[in-house]
């Protein structure tokens, strides 16, 4: 179970994960710096991985993740 203040809804497009807000600087749809295979070996906290916006540069380590949602390590909203 993901704490929802912790957690960054994702949707998947081919090959490019996208974020649906950057929590830094509320654009949207932003392109992340992961594959859905990165993001599918991270399911269940089994790899961690930091990752910069490329919109504003912001970085989030990213802890867990399932099929809808990354979860960071610290509340994001
Ligand atoms: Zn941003």
């Amino acid at each position: 179970m993901i704490p929802l203040n912790h957690s960054l809804p994702y949707d998947v497009l081919m090959q490019d994960v996208i974020a649906q807000e950057c929590p830094y600087c509320r654009s949207s749809n932003v392109r992340l710096p992961l594959t859905p295979e990165e993001v599918r070996d991270m399911y269940g906290g089994a790899r961690k991985r930091t990752i910069v916006f490329p919109c504003c540069q912001g970085t989030l380590r990213i802890i867990d993740a399932d099929r809808d949602y990354l979860l960071a390590n610290r509340a994001i909203r």
